[in-house]
């Protein structure tokens, strides 16, 4: 495998960043992942708008212009031979000697990138199935709406979730609101059919594959909610289901042990899944 690294094709085992990187020693950076489909990129210009966003809200300057991020990310897929898969990139505030205040003007940022083969097949098994959630209490900071590899919260509740046996773990506000995934943002069917997922404005990441399934429901004529539910609606819809561009749209057929619907996958979550890449933006590599 290969990664680039700030300039350089390097073998990825390899692939170093300085000890004094701030996305070492504070979490001083943001992170974007694209899905890999049938050898295309999907929603490229989404994901790169939204970096530039994160990388604005923290005032980090952007490592190179879009052109030349599209060149990279394609030459690390290229030279990977990934088909299927994901490509990751991560930018953070670069290499200074270790001091809370941002680095002297002109640090350069730093710039990751790394794409890995996935088996569709395998996604697809998972998806059949369904996967199971659990529910945390909600304890990370208020700007999640950007993209930061500051993922400790997340990290913890994903690895609790897999002690359970389950995927996924979903934060729940203090108002026992469901706000979103680990790494997903959590979407259900009410028995009469509406979708309800929380909207983007406050408490979740703007996520890309949400904002697709939203043009998508719209397409398909199903009503949309964008308001927050609790784990007790949850519990009594006819379907559950995550998003992320790592796994699409999966179906959830557990919440903290107790069966969603009739404890399969329903069928819009499966609708949803299969006609995905029919309105997803598919770039060349
Ligand atoms: N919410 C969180 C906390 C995430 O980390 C992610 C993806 O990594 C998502 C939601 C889904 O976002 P997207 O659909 O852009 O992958």
């Amino acid at each position: 495998r290969i990664a680039y690294v700030n300039g350089r094709y390097v073998p990825h085992a390899q692939a170093c960043v300085h000890i004094e990187d701030r996305g070492y020693q504070f979490a001083d950076g943001v992170y974007e992942v694209c899905e890999v489909w049938s050898g295309k990129i999907v929603d490229e210009r989404r994901h790169l708008d939204r970096l530039d966003r994160s990388l604005g809200e923290l005032s980090i300057a952007s490592p190179m212009s879009r052109a030349a991020l599209g060149f990279v990310l394609r030459e690390v897929i290229r030279r990977n031979r990934v088909r299927d898969g994901l490509v990751y990139l991560q930018v953070t505030r670069g290499v200074a000697k270790r001091d809370h205040y941002f680095p002297a003007d002109g640090t350069p940022p730093a710039l990751v990138v790394t794409a890995r083969a996935a088996d569709p097949r395998a996604a697809e098994k998972v998806a059949d199935a369904g996967v199971g959630v659990i529910t945390v209490p909600e304890n990370r900071w208020d700007r999640v709406d950007i993209k930061t590899v500051g993922l400790l919260p997340n990290v913890l509740a994903k690895q609790k979730a897999r002690e359970r046996g389950a995927r996924e773990a979903w934060f729940v506000d203090g108002d026992g609101m469901v706000t979103e995934g680990g790494s997903t943002n959590a979407w259900i069917v009410t028995k009469d059919g509406k979708l309800v997922t929380r909207p983007a404005d406050h408490g979740i990441l703007r996520g890309i594959t949400r904002q697709v399934v939203l043009d998508l429901a719209a397409r398909e004529g199903l009503s949309v909610e964008e308001r927050a539910f609790s784990v007790a609606e949850a519990l009594e819809a006819k379907e559950a289901f995550i998003t992320a561009a790592s796994s699409l749209v999966m179906p959830v057929v557990r919440i903290d042990g107790r069966a969603v619907g009739n404890g399969h996958p329903g069928s819009i979550a499966r609708n949803l899944r299969e006609k995905f890449h029919e309105i997803s933006e598919l770039e060349e590599i």
